[in-house]
């Protein structure tokens, strides 16, 4: 391991590694990544189901999504290696006239920003997705532009690039404190030894409180258990199928290894590390999938796992310098949607760093807004 860097990168997520990649293509000196686990991704990213999306209703989510489905779209060209991005859409299911009007406000934001999403009425639905019982749908929302991509395919093609780009990646590698002299950064201690750097780059994901505390900063960043249930082979699934979120269950569902998968956000559960299968959790998301796909009532589950929503106040991500010690910089809390803004998160970042405008305005980002009180909540979250 170096002994000494540039920028020391905290985090071997799709974050830490999109990060890495944007600063390496800049050139901007010495990158030391640092993971504490055995593999790349084992955080969340590797429990990310997949779905990439820009119907939210934020400005600021939608330009990060909107820039990011432009580079998995192109992926090759940008990193040299191969990843699939499946643009099958996503649609949104309505059924209560609270969310159609929720919907229709954010479709005006999202239209007026140029996402080509668009309203489908129920015989438009009933014909594009049969297998989905629609007698209480009144509306649903759809992005062609949208779709899945498998995150474990984005990493490896974003490490392997920034490798070659000369980054120093490390598993196994803990950061343990962060040394501040006269207010500023001037090294990181690690379970490998110490290196010195002026810019520690905070991508831990759910963890990232934990850094914060290194120097005395809250970042306002809670772990979230998410489940996650997987089918057997189904013969009834159309190539064509979106990805489907039942807005009034808080269902989604998506094409996986000629099944489906499952997901729903239990509001309830409390912050924690804990990502045991809870088996009331599973009961849950099957109840509601059997309620909308009837057809599902023979499938098999094949997989199931649970991983951390690294969630803040608003559920949008942090992004910017810590003003409680000079050095450090956050790219966390994307509240359940970190793979699909990962490109635009290493992009906007290395533009910062490297001293020129962000290609997105992300002053609603920023990790002072929550002391603040200014901010203001996405609430497309599922
Ligand atoms: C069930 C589920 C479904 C999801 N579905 C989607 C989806 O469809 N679309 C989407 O965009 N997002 C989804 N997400 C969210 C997505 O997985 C996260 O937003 C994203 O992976 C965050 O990436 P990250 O790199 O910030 O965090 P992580 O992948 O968690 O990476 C952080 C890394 O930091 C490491 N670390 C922590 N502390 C230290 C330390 N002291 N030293 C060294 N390393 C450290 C951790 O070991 C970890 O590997 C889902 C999440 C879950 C749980």
């Amino acid at each position: 391991m170096r002994l000494n860097a540039d920028a020391v990168i905290v985090g071997g997520g799709i974050i830490g590694v999109a990060a890495a990649f944007y600063l390496a293509r800049e050139k901007f000196g010495n990158i030391v990544l640092l993971e504490k686990e055995t593999f790349l991704g084992s955080g969340s990213t590797s429990k990310a189901a997949g779905g990439i999306r820009a119907q939210f209703t934020t400005k600021i989510n939608i330009q990060m999504s909107m820039l990011s489905e432009k580079v998995f779209c192109r992926f090759k060209e940008e990193t040299g290696f191969d990843a699939l991005y499946d643009r099958c859409g996503y649609m949104f299911l309505l059924a209560e006239d609270r969310d159609i009007e929720e919907f229709k406000k954010s479709y005006e934001l999202q239209k007026s920003l140029g996402l080509p999403v668009e309203l489908l009425q129920p015989d438009d639905i009933r014909k594009f997705v049969p297998i989905i019982k629609t007698d209480d749908i009144k509306l649903a929302t759809f992005c062609k532009d949208d779709g899945i991509g498998d995150p474990s395919e984005f990493l490896t093609g974003y490490e392997k690039a920034a490798r070659k780009m000369g980054v120093e990646i490390n598993i196994e590698s803990e950061l343990t404190g962060i040394t501040v002299k006269d207010g500023k950064i001037t090294g990181v201690k690690t379970n490998k030894g110490d290196i010195s750097c002026p810019l520690v780059i905070n991508c831990s994901g759910a963890w990232s409180k934990n850094i914060g505390r290194m120097v005395g900063a809250d970042v306002r960043v809670e772990p979230i258990r998410r489940q996650c249930v997987t089918t057997g082979e189904l013969d009834f699934i159309d190539p064509r199928f979106p990805m489907t979120v039942d807005v009034k269950s808080g269902l989604y569902t998506h094409k996986e290894s000629k099944g489906l998968l499952l997901g729903w956000a239990d509001k309830d559960v409390k912050p924690s590390f804990d990502i045991s299968i809870d088996p009331d959790y599973t009961d849950n998301i099957l109840e509601r999938a059997l309620d909308r796909i009837p057809r599902l009532e023979t499938a098999e589950i094949a997989n199931q796992w649970a991983g951390l929503y690294e969630t803040t106040p608003d559920h949008r991500a942090i992004i910017g310098w810590e003003k409680a010690v000079e050095g450090l910089f956050h790219i966390t809390g994307f509240s359940g949607h970190g793979f699909m803004h990962a490109p635009a998160a290493g992009m906007v970042t290395a533009d910062i760093l490297t001293g020129r405008e962000p290609r997105i305005d992300i002053t609603d980002l920023s990790p002072e807004r929550f002391s603040s009180g200014v901010f203001t909540e996405e609430t497309n979250v599922i």
